[in-house]
C-alpha cells in the first residue's frame, strides 16, 4: 500500500551567497519548520504545502493500494507513442482538462514526465536534435522562473544555451522561447514576445502552464498551443509525486520527448502515475459533484485560501514604508462562472527605494525569499512563496507587520537555512 500520510517534508536547503537555494539532503527535519519567532522562515522555494489540509481531510477516503506484484513491468502501453504512460493517467488528464477547460487535448499526444521539469528538458532535446553548428538560444521574458536558466546551463550542452530575457534577445536564427502564464515569479499573464518584437520567425515555443489552474487565475479559454506543459505539483499540490505532462501536437516531437525520457530514466514511476490518476479523479469528481464519495471542490478550496492570504498580505503592505505589491487583473473565469482575480502563488515584493535589495530587507526579518536577480530582474524585487503552510504564512505576515514605523531594518546576520 502506498502511504498517503502527509509527513513533514524532509528537505534541507542550502543557500549560497548568490541566493541560490538548492535542495540538499533528505534525512531530517524541514528547515523552514517554525519552532519560534526567531527561526529562519524559508519561503524561497515553491513547495505547495498550503493544499495539505485538503488532502489530509480526504486521505482515508482516497488511499491507493498497490500490491507487491502490481505495476512491475517497465511498459504501460506499447501502442502509445509514450509507451510508459499509464492509460488511467492519460484518461484522467484528458478528463481534467475537459472539466477545467484550460487546455485542448484533442489531437494531442500526452507525454508523462518526472515532473514538468523533465518534460522541459525533453522538449529542449526534441527541438534541438540533431544539433547544428551553434547551440540554439533559449529565452524567456524576465522576470522568469530561475530554473529555466539553471536547467539549460546545467550540462553545458552543445545543443542549446541560455540567453536570458526574451525582451533583450535580438539574434537572428533559431531560438526557443518559454512562455510561463501565469508567470512564476510575478504572477503576470504572458504571451510570446520575440516574434512580435523582432520578426524572427525561427522560434519554437514552450508554454509552461504550471499555474494555469482556477485556484491561481481565471480560466479564460482552452489553451491550444503546440507544446504545453502541466504539473501535478501546482495543480493539486502533490509535488512529491513528481508527475508532469506535456500536451504535444506533433507526433515526431512527442516521439523525441519519449526518447529523451527513455534514455534518461526509462520511463516514469508507475506508482506515482497510479496515485496521480486517483488524485485527479478526486479533483474532477469534486468539481463535477459526482462520484460515490462526495468531496469538496478542490479548486474552490485553493482559491479561498489564496484569496484570504492575498487580502492579509495587501492589508499588511498597503501602508508599508518599504514594500510595494502590484495589482492583478480580474477576468471572467469560465470554470467558476465568476469574475476572478489572478491570485499568484508567489508574492513579488518590490522595495519602494530602488537602491535597496529586497531580499536583504527580508533577511533582516529572518525571511528567506528568492532574489529578483536570479529571475533576471532587479534586486529591488524578491519572490516569496505564498503556497506555504498556514503557520509559515502567519509568521510571514507577523514579521512584515512588525516593520511598521520602525525604520529600515538591515540584514546584519548570517544566513543559515
Ligand atoms: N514550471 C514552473 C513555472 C514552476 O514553478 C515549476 C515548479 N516550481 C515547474 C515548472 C516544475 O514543476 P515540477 O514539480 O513538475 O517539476
Amino acid at each position: 500500500m502506498v502511504s498517503t500520510k502527509s509527513q513533514v517534508a524532509t528537505i534541507s536547503i542550502e543557500c549560497n551567497s548568490d541566493d541560490k537555494c538548492s535542495l540538499a539532503s533528505a534525512n531530517g527535519t524541514r528547515t523552514s519548520s517554525l519552532s519560534s519567532s526567531d527561526s529562519v522562515l524559508n519561503l524561497s522555494l515553491g513547495d505547495p504545502m498550503m493544499f495539505e489540509p485538503f488532502w489530509k481531510k480526504m486521505s482515508d477516503k482516497y488511499n491507493v493500494t498497490i500490491g507487491g506484484g502490481d505495476l512491475m513491468s517497465y511498459f504501460s502501453d506499447g501502442n502509445n507513442v509514450c509507451w510508459f504512460l499509464e492509460p488511467e493517467l492519460g484518461a484522467a488528464i484528458r478528463r481534467l482538462h475537459g472539466v477545467v477547460g484550460n487546455a485542448v487535448t484533442d489531437d494531442r499526444y500526452i507525454v508523462v514526465g518526472t515532473g514538468s521539469s523533465q518534460l522541459f528538458q525533453a522538449l529542449l532535446y526534441a527541438f534541438t536534435t540533431p544539433g547544428g553548428p551553434e547551440p540554439v538560444s533559449v529565452v524567456s521574458s524576465a522576470p522568469y522562473y530561475s530554473a529555466y536558466a539553471e536547467v539549460v546551463g546545467f550540462l553545458r550542452s552543445e545543443l542549446y544555451k541560455w540567453e536570458g530575457d526574451a525582451y533583450k534577445f535580438n539574434k537572428k536564427g533559431a531560438y526557443i522561447e518559454v512562455v510561463n502564464s501565469p508567470n512564476n515569479p510575478d504572477g503576470t499573464l504572458r504571451e510570446a514576445v520575440v516574434m512580435n518584437r523582432t520578426g524572427n520567425g525561427n522560434g519554437k515555443l514552450i508554454y509552461d502552464f504550471a499555474y494555469y489552474w482556477p485556484q491561481f487565475t481565471a480560466i479564460t479559454g482552452a489553451a491550444d498551443y503546440d507544446n504545453m506543459l502541466f504539473t501535478i505539483s501546482k495543480c493539486t499540490g502533490h509535488a512529491g509525486s513528481r508527475i508532469g505532462w506535456a500536451l504535444v501536437k506533433d507526433k515526431d516531437i512527442a516521439k523525441k520527448m519519449t526518447e529523451y525520457i527513455t534514455i534518461s530514466s526509462i520511463g516514469v514511476s508507475k506508482e506515482s502515475q497510479f496515485r496521480a490518476a486517483k488524485i485527479i479523479e478526486v479533483v474532477c469528481n469534486g468539481s463535477q459533484k459526482v462520484g460515490s464519495v462526495k468531496s469538496e471542490n478542490f479548486f474552490e478550496y485553493g482559491r479561498k485560501i489564496l484569496s484570504e492570504r492575498w487580502e492579509k498580505l495587501r492589508e499588511t503592505i498597503q501602508n508599508s514604508e518599504y514594500l510595494i505589491l502590484s495589482k492583478y487583473p480580474q477576468e471572467h473565469c469560465l470554470f467558476s462562472g465568476k469574475l476572478a482575480e489572478t491570485l499568484s502563488a508567489y508574492a513579488w515584493l518590490e522595495s519602494k527605494d530602488d537602491t535597496k535589495d529586497c531580499n536583504e530587507f527580508l533577511r533582516g526579518l529572518k525571511i528567506v525569499g528568492k532574489s529578483g536577480k536570479i529571475c533576471g530582474a532587479h534586486q529591488k524585487f524578491a519572490r516569496v512563496n505564498l503556497m506555504c503552510r498556514e503557520e509559515e504564512f502567519n509568521q510571514f505576515i507577523e514579521r512584515l507587520s512588525a516593520t511598521k514605523g520602525k525604520g529600515v531594518i538591515n540584514g546584519n546576520w548570517s544566513l543559515k537555512c
